[in-house]
């Protein structure tokens, strides 16, 4: 495997000898690393969170389940079921809620692939993915970017087979930002058998501006084998809550249920989701801070001689290749602590606005004293 691969098959030292019997390809797993903990005078831009605390009605609903706190939550999570719902255009049975999108991920992907079964999905993308299915006992079958960043779909669309039990496309990509676009989806979709299942994880939806991008929700009622994924997690900023919701085929959805872990999402989650849901305009204005920011942010890089790929998160992409380590020291000099994607690139938060001089500072100094690491030297194909 080469090192843009995703690293689920790593046999565990023999220091690590587990003294009961567990599956290999568990034990074989590497440990899920958060994003660093930044030195205090740093900023911690390795997770996407937004740099908002919650707002104060967020706080509020929060502090009001407390009392509750010796009760079980509402399991179905109806009163935000229901919201969503509305919101949305569709039914309740529509929608699922759960302990944030990556255990929405996981629901989907046991409920259906199995031992033997593929799922197909670009690569570098989120790396929970090959993880999840390898937990599922599937196998991941990772697809490399394009030069530029973004999905090959030409290629996902060849690397599904009769073993294919579900394609994941992730819009804007994390961590390269690029955006997969309406037609070219709707393109995609076709060749796609339609039992397969099609996860569109779009956890950072809120924070795009190009109007060609895809929004998956208008094309459920076509495709009943598609899921749209978002989260509270990122734009919401209630990444500390963990709560998420999918919507797709009330069928597809029932698999899901039945492959959750009961009562994982919790009442203050659910309110706090409630209360950001009420607020959706203040929701609104920090995104377009954030925005604003990010593209500032590109074009500044970008003129710098830097190759920043469509950047349509609330993150940006530094394809560092071999210099990442070496290029990573001059952030961390720098009081940016990103994360580190060995071998690949360092993927970079929009942070507070106090982290944008020392950002490009960095970026400069990597530019003078690291030429080779200038991926702008790359041809782009
Ligand atoms: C952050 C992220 C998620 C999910 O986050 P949750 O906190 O579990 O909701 C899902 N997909 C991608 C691509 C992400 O970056």
């Amino acid at each position: 495997m080469s090192e843009n691969q995703p690293t689920t098959a790593q046999p565990a030292a023999q220091s690590d000898r587990i003294p009961v019997r567990v599956r290999p390809e568990i034990a074989g797993l590497p440990r899920y690393k958060q994003g660093k903990a930044a030195a205090a005078d740093a900023f911690k831009l390795s997770s996407n969170e937004v740099p908002f605390p919650p707002l104060e009605a967020v706080l509020d609903a929060i502090t009001s389940t407390a009392a509750e706190a010796h009760r079980y939550p509402d399991g179905a999570a109806l009163a935000l079921r229901n919201t969503l719902a509305e919101r949305n255009g569709v039914t309740p049975e529509r929608i699922h809620v759960g302990a944030g999108s990556v255990a929405l991920l996981s629901q989907f992907i046991t409920a259906a692939a199995g031992p033997g079964d593929e799922v197909v999905f670009a690569w570098r993308s989120f790396e929970a993915y090959p993880v999840l299915v390898t937990v599922a006992g599937a196998v991941a079958r990772p697809v490399p970017n394009l030069a530029d960043g973004s999905h090959d779909l030409d290629a996902i669309a060849e690397a599904i087979t009769d073993r294919t039990r579900v394609v994941i496309v992730c819009t804007p990509n994390n961590p390269t930002g690029t955006i997969v676009e309406r037609e070219a989806f709707e393109a995609f979709l076709q060749r796609v058998p339609s039992d397969v299942l099609v996860l569109l994880d779009e956890a950072y939806r809120e924070f795009v501006t190009d109007a060609a991008a895809i929004d998956g929700i208008p094309l459920l009622d076509a495709h009943p084998n598609l899921v749209v994924l978002r989260t509270f997690s990122k734009a919401y900023g209630l990444a500390g809550l963990r709560v998420g919701w999918a919507i797709g085929d009330e069928r597809v959805l029932d698999a899901a249920r039945n492959a959750a872990i009961p009562l994982s999402s919790t009442a203050p989650a659910q309110q706090a989701a409630l209360a950001g849901l009420a607020h959706a305009d203040e929701v609104r204005v920090r995104v377009g801070v954030i925005t604003e920011r990010r593209d500032a942010l590109a074009t500044a890089l970008r003129e710098q001689g830097w190759f920043i790929p469509e950047a349509q998160g609330n993150f940006l992409w530094f394809g560092l290749g071999e210099h990442t380590e070496a290029a990573n020291e001059v952030f961390v000099a720098h009081g940016i602590v990103g994360r580190v994607f060995a071998g690949d690139g360092v993927r970079v938060s929009i942070g507070e606005p106090e982290s944008v001089e020392p950002l490009l500072a960095a970026a400069a100094e990597i530019i003078t004293s690291l030429p080779a690491a200038h991926p702008a030297r790359e041809a782009v194909r």
